[in-house]
């Protein structure tokens, strides 16, 4: 089968497009045959660096992805031949006191697709049953897909951690990555007020058109100052980021008393000083929180299909083309998700 790969580690050089063989299926998995996939930045991690996560080259890339039912066992009680279905991405062991918690997400032994075991940018992969779930109706594959990594990471960040609730106000620093236009999408969809920023006029123009309620030029404007005076002095009850250092100050002073901070990465830093008088007296939460479990990945189908949520999709390459698909996502132009169509 053809596949996107990695051979070894630092730039395009080490990712090659060709034939894997086709993923043997185990009892009580599902072979599934892709139709699409989207890009992380951990699949740019996985390209230059992979330092810290155990792996085996070559690996097949990517997380995400969306497509039909290929194989399954005949006793299957939910999954069928042709169906279509998209993925969970990370695989629990099922038995350590985490998983037995409900809590697979903090599996100590946790193998995530394109990270530990070969991932979605292939015609097939093969995955337990649990991982795979029916499609949503009215999406197509690639928005499918899109939903995997972005929208159950913000799901678990804006729901089950910080509790986020319609009536209140979130912030979400840089508009225009996966995982914030997730938050803005269900945080708007969910009746929550949103703030957004990004160093780009153009993101907020299009992030307020996506509903957005206010937005901040994080370049030309100070984000804490116009935050209060969009919120009447007050500040918002939940800070929705994943950029790290460069706007954790900014954050914190962002938040009203006893509000919640909510991160899933650190892209320009991931020592920002910490501020411990202001989280004390103010009594601020520190939330972290990656991906998310399969109650959340259920509930967050169910909402897509409720309120007709369809994640935005930056550009469309095909498997060939995944270098340049590489390239969008390392320029940090995209506005959404950089997806791969797979034939
Ligand atoms: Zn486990």
């Amino acid at each position: 089968m053809k596949a996107a790969y990695i051979v070894g580690h630092g730039g395009n050089e080490v990712v090659k497009v060709g034939q894997r063989p086709l993923p043997e299926r185990h009892a009580g998995h599902v072979r599934v045959r892709l139709h699409a996939a989207t890009i992380n930045r951990v699949d740019l991690y996985m390209r230059d660096s992979g330092a810290g996560i155990t792996h085996q080259l070559p690996q097949i890339m990517g997380l995400d992805g969306a497509g039909t039912v290929d194989e399954v066992d005949p006793d299957e009680p939910l999954l069928k031949p042709g169906q279509a279905v998209l993925l969970h991405p990370g695989i629990g062991c099922g038995r350590c006191a985490f998983c037995q918690r409900g809590e697979g997400v903090l599996c100590v032994r946790m193998s995530l697709l394109g990270e530990h075991r070969d991932g979605t940018f292939a015609q097939f992969v093969s995955v337990p049953a649990g991982n795979v779930f029916p499609m949503p109706a009215g999406l197509s594959f690639t928005e499918a897909a899109a939903l995997g990594v972005n929208h159950l990471t913000a799901w678990r960040m804006l729901f089950t951690k910080a509790q986020l609730k319609p009536w209140e106000t979130v912030l979400v620093f840089g508009i225009g990555g996966g995982v914030s236009l997730a938050a803005l999408q269900l945080a708007r969809l969910s009746g929550a007020r949103v703030i957004v920023t990004s160093r780009d006029d153009s993101k907020l123009e299009r992030a307020r058109a996506l509903g957005a309620d206010h937005a901040i030029n994080g370049r030309t404007q100070d984000v804490a100052k116009s935050v209060m005076a969009a919120t009447g002095g007050r500040g918002v009850d939940v800070v929705f980021e994943n950029v790290g250092a460069a706007v954790w100050s900014s954050a914190m002073k962002s938040l009203v008393r006893g509000g919640r901070l909510v991160t899933c990465g650190a892209t320009t830093g991931d020592q920002p000083p910490a501020d411990l008088r202001r989280i004390f007296i103010r009594q601020l939460q520190i939330l972290g929180s990656t991906l998310g479990n399969f109650d959340e990945f259920r509930d967050l189908l169910d909402f897509v299909e409720r309120t007709g949520l369809k994640p935005v999709i930056d550009s469309e390459y095909t498997l060939d083309q995944v270098h340049a698909a590489l390239d969008r996502i390392e320029s940090g132009a995209q506005f959404g998700k950089v997806a791969l169509r797979i034939d």
